[in-house]
């Protein structure tokens, strides 16, 4: 306890973290990796939430006015420093959220490319001119920043999304208000002190422009309720999903939702099957199966199966899992006991369906819960397979059609991330036709998992539909305003319609 806690302190300490902010508050930080408590935050009250997004009103206000591109030079600036933070930072993602050295670094990455990205982008805001049937007028779009942006995030990706939303508020000329995962705030706080350093260096920031929210549900409700609120961009489970969406809605606010995910992948007989199983065993066990686009459902042409299914058995009992922290593991803890206990409940049901399950013990005692990852031989996609459970559960269910295979990889609620693997050009392409895949991510020959910050990152259906990071997902934080311009002398009114005033 003592140990763990000691290097929380050095790591928020170097970061410049003040420590009354992570050691003497009333919700408790625990690291999954020993289970023990490593610092104790204050909780946002209903004063600090409304004190915080006055300032970040009248920050938005001011911050609109900035040129885009020199918005852009605050990210630039930010992205520098999680530069020289990158290591301590991944560090405390890996204590906090579980992950393996690798993954707590590439999550880093991660925020310091969406800055990259962010910056070119600062200087592409564009909008279009159009066509217009008037003579002697002109039409075209202009984005303009549409205000505070509220970002709910959670646990397992602790800092990449809120750098993905803030990244791109930031120089769409919005001010953000973070909401993290009550299970990491310690790394919150940690990435609130790096960005307050690039403010001080880019010297005249309007102050409030970033800040942070520490809290529960109850925080996010007020984040997701508040009109002075323009966006709120919320990352989490489909049943958080079901909670905010109509609340949004109710007030006429914007919304991104990224929700859970139920990812499948196809193995067709003309796949590369070392390459095939290098992509399943990262999708399905990496991050110890608590991704949102973890591959959960696994369909395996009938000709290959036994061979493929025995191969990747294989690879499930060589894993090496355990604390990242004390030696090369692939696969982490869990976050906590629930998440434990709802794997074991899904690995019941599955057994009652008729599912035959190959890994999936404890092993470990004590406060943290360490698995094995679990892939199970269904008969049939029914019961816990049609749902996200956050676990390194792989369904593992035969085909002998293509187009059944697609049929069955869709019948779920879910729709972020999907993929076959095959080297038949026509099968690659039916998978991604209009009527393959219906998921917002769809890959050939890689896994579900592991998006880089280019393309635009979301799904479909429970999913929520939103849209982050890359591509023109920026729209989504500006408002879009239609000018039509008349630089004639007369008043000619659309679509032919006449009306002569004396
Ligand atoms: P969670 O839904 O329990 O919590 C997510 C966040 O929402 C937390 O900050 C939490 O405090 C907040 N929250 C919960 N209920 C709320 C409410 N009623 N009003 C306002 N805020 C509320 O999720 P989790 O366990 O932290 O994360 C795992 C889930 O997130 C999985 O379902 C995973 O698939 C999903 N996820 C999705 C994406 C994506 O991009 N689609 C990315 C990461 C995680």
């Amino acid at each position: 306890m003592r140990e763990m806690g000691q290097k929380i302190g050095r790591l928020l300490g170097g970061l410049g973290v003040d420590p009354a902010l992570w050691a003497d508050g009333s919700m408790p930080s625990v690291t999954p990796l020993t289970g023990e408590e490593v610092g104790r935050v204050r909780v946002a009250d209903a004063a600090v939430i409304d004190e915080r997004l006055e300032r970040a009103t009248a920050a938005f206000r001011s911050w609109r006015h900035v040129p885009p591109p020199r918005r852009g030079e605050l990210v630039r600036l930010w992205g520098e420093e999680l530069r020289a933070a990158k290591d301590d930072l991944a560090q405390l993602v890996t204590i906090e959220a579980g992950k393996i050295a690798s993954e707590g670094a590439g999550e880093v990455q991660e925020m310091i490319d969406i800055c990259d990205f962010a910056v070119g982008l600062s200087r592409q805001l564009y909008g279009l001119t159009i066509a217009t049937e008037r003579p002697g007028h002109r039409m075209m779009e202009q984005w303009h920043p549409l205000g505070v942006v509220g970002v709910i995030s959670a646990f397992n990706f602790p800092v990449a999304v809120w750098a993905w939303n803030a990244a791109l508020a930031l120089v769409c000329g919005n001010s953000v208000v973070w909401k993290p995962s009550e299970k990491t705030p310690l790394t919150a706080l940690a990435v609130q002190a790096i960005f307050d350093r690039a403010v001080a260096r880019f010297g005249d920031a309007p102050e409030g422009l970033a800040q942070l929210l520490i809290g529960g549900r109850e925080v996010g409700e007020a984040l997701v309720d508040d009109p002075r609120v323009a966006l709120v961009s919320a990352t989490g489970s489909t049943r958080m999903g079901r909670a905010v969406a109509p609340r949004i809605a109710a007030r006429f606010a914007r919304a991104i939702l990224e929700l859970g995910g139920n990812n499948g992948a196809i193995v067709a007989p003309s796949a590369d099957l070392d390459l095939a199983l290098r992509g399943i065993a990262f999708g399905a066990m990496g991050t110890a199966g608590q991704r949102c686009t973890t591959t959960r459902r696994l369909f395996v042409h009938d000709s290959i199966y036994e061979g493929f299914v025995g191969r990747l058995k294989a690879a499930y009992a060589s894993v090496a899992v355990g604390n990242p922290l004390e030696g090369e593991v692939l696969v982490g803890p869990l976050i906590d006991r629930a998440a434990f206990e709802a794997m074991e409940a899904a690995l019941s049901a599955a057994r009652a369906a008729g599912g035959v399950v190959f890994g999936g013990e404890r092993v470990c005692e004590g406060a943290s819960y360490y698995v094995k990852p679990a892939l199970v031989e269904m008969p049939s996609q029914t019961g816990p397979v049609l749902e996200e459970t956050f676990a390194p559960i792989l369904y593992v269910m035969r085909y002998d059609d293509l187009d059944a295979a697609i049929g069955q990889h869709n019948a779920v609620g879910a729709g972020l991330s999907s993929a076959i693997f095959t080297r038949d050009l026509t099968e690659a392409e039916r998978f991604l036709a209009a009527s393959g895949s219906d998921c917002g991510i769809a890959n050939v020959n890689l896994g579900t998992s592991g998006a880089e910050i280019g393309g635009a990152f979301g799904g479909e259906k429970e999913t929520g539909g939103g849209r982050e990071s890359g591509s023109d997902a920026w729209r989504a934080y500006m408002r879009r305003a239609t000018n039509t311009i008349n630089y004639s002398d007369a008043l000619p009114l659309a679509q032919g319609v006449s009306f002569e005033i004396e």
